[in-house]
């Protein structure tokens, strides 16, 4: 049985998310930031860092995927049980929505890294007795439901989480959003620092004291991606007394409630997660400082156990201190190749056992994984179908891809049954297969797995991207558009492919061309002509990549940047 009490004493530093990747049993997360946010833990713990985690329970998950045979996205609910990895603690909060009161209980999770030390995790849960039945569904779907709905996730979330940290003893110092979702948090912290100092130095003097308690990572470079909120929708959940509007308004905007600007106006430090979005972000909010600090993957976490054993060999520490792994050069391009066939053959395996489609372990593979919408431009690949039937002529080359796509997203959904077209076009000359439910079991088989990691998303729009990390941890090669943390990643040639040129302006049509003559004139020669260029490209990778972006220097950035200030 988990308890708190180890925690309680030593934590000071509270991190919130509205969904977080502990484990693939625990269905609390969708995708990328989800997986940032629980490798940010895990990198906590090996770094016996003081922080406590917030999320919420999401019981019913985001979204199981099946593929219909018209290759349309089938979503169902994807539950998980919190009795059954987590313990419920004995604390009872309530936050007001339209009126009444909804209670929250937490749940614990300890994430305990491979050398033992622990951080523990709160799962928000609303489905209590004491709530009416539409209340109780809250917690429950991740993204799910619509803006109010929404909404009063967030309150639960940034609200709800401040007070349970408090009713469990907390005493927290610094509230890092991961994201603009726990927003309402700086509310609370302002309410409540009125509520503690009444009559005290006006709004001015309270907002710069939860400023200086508040560390803002902002994840999305264009402003239609923002959480907004209608303050007539605002005034009836969260009722008009918690926080005035008029003092809203000047620090969440004019028209509507802007959960970014909110975060934006009440964080001492803000930051982008690649430089390139840093930058970006600060052009979208001049007046603003936006610091920049990329993001990082959990290198035991993603690493295939066969280029475990061999980082193991070597670099004894490279698990708890993966700068080591900037000595991967060293190894032995046999033993480089035998690992990533291992890991390959694992995937061709799985890719048999899900589609029934047999892959040949000796014909390059390139694997594109993400999320299925539109700036991610998962069908680039297929804009020129008989270019790409002309160059699998020449140099045979397999595909496998996976990504789920919002169930709103009407884009992305439609991109899922477009590829399934393309795929049943090109079946009979070209091995292609699409691997329903993308998540984070499959996607630690696919970033080990295959020989080419590529990317094409349509820039600015990538802020920072964190897959192709994990596939430089295995010695896959990376061939991407220059894009969020690929532009600070990329030797062309060396760590792996660009595509497109860096600030450039290209349309896809241009980025297609060069995606095939990339892989038409380097990449595929390279694999079938020149395997020692090959393995000593995937050694370049792991140690110029997995040396730098994973998430133990990226916390320690934060620890030294955001969290202790001047
Ligand atoms: C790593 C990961 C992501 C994020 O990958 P991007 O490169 O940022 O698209 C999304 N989903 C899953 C399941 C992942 O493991």
């Amino acid at each position: 049985m988990a308890t708190l009490l180890p925690f309680l004493q030593r934590t000071s530093i509270a991190y919130f998310s509205m969904e977080i990747a502990l484990r693939p049993e625990i269905h609390s997360y969708s995708g990328g930031l989800g997986i940032l946010a629980g490798d940010t833990a895990r990198s906590c713990a090996d770094l016996e860092l003081p922080v406590v985690f917030v999320t919420l329970a999401s019981r019913a998950g985001y979204l199981r995927q099946e593929i219909a045979a018209d290759g349309s996205q089938v979503g169902h609910d994807d539950p998980w049980s919190p009795a059954e990895w987590a313990t419920p603690l004995d604390v009872m909060i309530a936050v007001t929505i339209e009126g009444r009161s909804v209670w929250i209980r937490p749940w614990l999770y300890v994430v305990t890294c491979p050398i033992g030390h622990q951080v523990p995790v709160l799962l928000l849960d609303t489905s209590l007795d004491q709530n009416t039945p539409e209340d109780r569904k809250i917690t429950d779907r991740l993204y799910g439901g619509d803006d109010v709905y929404r909404l009063k996730q967030e309150i639960v979330l940034g609200i709800g989480g401040v007070r349970v940290l408090q009713a469990l003893g907390f005493s927290i110092g610094t509230y890092h959003l991961n994201e603009g979702h726990a927003a309402f948090l700086t509310l609370e912290l302002l309410r409540r620092r009125r509520r503690d100092r009444p009559g005290s130095n006006g709004l001015a003097h309270e907002a710069d004291h939860v400023r200086n308690m508040c560390v803002f990572t902002t994840h999305t470079p264009v402003e239609a991606g923002h959480d907004r909120f209608s303050y007539e929708a605002v005034t009836r959940v969260l009722g008009s007394d918690f926080v005035p509007l008029d003092e809203i308004k000047p620090l969440a905007g004019e028209d509507r409630l802007n959960m970014t600007r909110l975060a934006l106006n009440l964080s001492g430090y803000v930051n982008g997660v690649a430089r390139r979005h840093a930058e970006t972000t600060q052009r979208m909010f001049p007046g603003y400082t936006i610091a920049a600090i990329t993001n990082g993957v959990h290198a035991p976490t993603w690493t295939h156990p066969a280029f475990a054993k061999l980082y193991q060999d070597i670099l004894p520490n490279w698990g708890h201190e993966p700068e080591l792994l900037v000595r991967a050069d060293q190894l032995r391009d046999e033993d480089v190749w035998a690992a990533h066939q291992m890991a390959k053959r694992e995937l061709l395996e799985e890719i048999r056992r899900s589609t029934g489609v047999v892959m040949d372990p000796d014909v390059p593979l390139v694997g594109f994984a993400r999320r299925m919408t539109g700036y991610k431009r998962p069908d680039l690949l297929f804009s020129d179908m008989q270019r790409l039937r002309t160059i699998n002529g020449r140099l045979p080359f397999q595909v496998v891809m996976a990504g789920k796509a919002h169930p709103r997203d009407m884009q992305g959904q439609h991109m899922i049954r477009d590829i399934h077209d393309r795929m049943r076009q090109l079946a009979p000359d070209m091995r292609i297969a699409f691997l329903p439910n993308y998540d984070m079991a499959l996607a630690r088989t696919l970033v080990a797995g295959a020989d080419v990691w590529l990317n094409t998303p349509l820039p600015p729009m990538e802020a920072s991207g964190t897959s192709g990390m994990k596939a430089a941890l295995n010695g896959v090669l990376n061939l991407s558009v220059l894009d969020g943390w690929w532009i600070e990643a990329c030797i062309d040639g060396v760590t792996g492919w660009a595509i497109g040129r860096d600030g450039g302006s290209e349309g896809a049509e241009r980025h297609a061309l060069e995606l095939y003559d990339k892989l038409e004139r380097q990449v595929l020669p390279l694999y079938y002509q020149d395997r020692a260029r090959w393995a000593w490209m995937m050694k370049q990778g792991i140690s110029k990549i997995a040396s730098y972006f994973n998430s133990q220097r990226m916390m320690r950035r934060y620890t030294t940047e955001a969290y202790v200030r001047p």
